[in-house]
């Protein structure tokens, strides 16, 4: 199975009302998919989180590495690639690009063997999770209270069992929309907070303290990602379980925040983290450390089909009850070309979501997506 060819599918969509995070402004959908073709033309695909200009560009330097090499040897490929620029590319770009190769080859050997990659990676142990809605970004002119709050009653309408709000625009007012929601929602459905990194330790604290008595099931990204005693520390001072690791790349990012208990819940992305093979590395370091692992989500149904085939090889918990049953994060902001890019999208059935079961990841690409979703420049 040498590989021949890289390619790369960068697909955009400009947003006719633009939202935002606390730390980003959307005006645009853009991810970037990754095919990689062998000799005997098998393809397999791949996506990567982050920026796609960058990433398409960091996936081009590692073709030379990567032609003539066997997608096979998913181990060996990675540890070359990573080894090429370790020196500079311990995070970031480096590894983001790496995981949407990773991924590829994951898919080709799957379908070299006709299994899914769960059954490779060891096992399909569910072939459903349950799915939270995330959402309720803040909007261009729009009253974000009453719009989060009518966003999320939607999501518990169709049936969701969770969903995740973003917050850190300010306590205050973030602490409205947590009451209004809740309200919108009634008590039974999980309520997760996101705050993207827009607070100091002072402000996640103060707005921990006073939401949890909404009933939050986590606070994701309270503090910058780098400032681990900071996480540390909101986790201390306040009642909420703290999440985090969508911005962690490879094992070494994890490992501190795993060992210090600076989370409760780890979320990497299987295309960020370094793709299956490095996911299934902190996956078990966060086993061995008694923290939930819940992948983070943020791309196409490519990034989706991984995020599932990752989730059905997770190893349940020993006991009947499986408090550690992962769910899927799904995405349910404005992408028209989240679910076009795959034959058969993958949706949601009252907030469950089926696992592919098909080779590999379990998808077929369409082309004509890629085509009517490549920027005007590269169309
Ligand atoms: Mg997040």
């Amino acid at each position: 199975m040498k590989i021949a060819e890289i390619r790369t599918h960068l697909l955009e969509h400009r947003l006719a009302v633009p939202f935002e995070s606390a730390s980003m402004r959307f005006d645009r959908r853009q991810h970037l998919l990754v095919e990689v073709i062998c000799e005997d033309g098998t393809t397999g695909w791949g996506e990567c989180l982050g920026p796609a200009g960058p990433n398409a560009a960091m996936i081009r330097a590692y073709a030379g590495w990567l032609r003539g090499m066997d997608a096979l040897e998913t181990e060996k490929v990675w540890a070359v690639l990573y080894n090429a620029l370790r020196d500079q590319g311990q995070r970031g770009i480096s590894v983001t690009a790496l995981s949407g190769i990773d991924i590829a080859l994951w898919d080709i050997k799957g379908k070299r063997f006709g299994a899914s990659v769960a059954t490779l990676l060891g096992g399909r142990f569910r072939e459903s999770v349950r799915a939270y809605a995330t959402g309720s970004f803040r909007r261009d002119g729009v009253d974000r209270v009453s719009d989060n709050a009518e966003e999320m009653a939607g999501h518990a309408r169709a049936g969701f069992h969770a969903g995740k709000i973003k917050i850190g625009f300010g306590v205050e007012e973030d602490l409205k929309v947590i009451a209004a929601v809740r309200e919108a929602i009634g008590p039974e459905m999980r309520l997760m907070i996101d705050a993207n990194h827009g607070y100091d330790v002072i402000e996640a604290v103060e707005l921990g303290q006073r939401a949890a008595k909404f009933g939050i099931d986590w606070f994701e990204e309270p503090v910058v990602p780098e400032q681990l005693a900071a996480y540390r520390e909101v986790r201390a001072r306040q009642p909420i379980p703290v999440a985090g690791g969508e911005t962690w790349h490879g094992r070494w990012s994890f490992r501190e925040p795993v060992e210090s208990r600076a989370i409760d819940i780890a979320q990497p992305d299987l295309c960020g983290v370094g793709g299956f093979t490095e996911a299934r590395r902190v996956a078990d370091l966060c086993g061995l450390h008694g923290i939930r692992v819940v992948p983070h989500v943020w791309g196409t149904a490519v990034q989706i089909a991984a995020a599932l085939q990752f989730m059905a090889a997770m190893v349940p918990s020993p006991v009947r009850r499986d408090p550690v049953a992962p769910i899927l994060e799904f995405d349910r902001t404005h992408n028209p070309f989240r679910q076009a890019v795959v034959t058969m999208p993958i949706e949601h059935e009252a907030g469950v979501v089926a696992i592919p079961d098909g080779p590999g990841l379990g998808i077929e690409v369409n082309r004509e997506a890629l085509t009517r979703y490549a920027p005007e420049a590269e169309a």
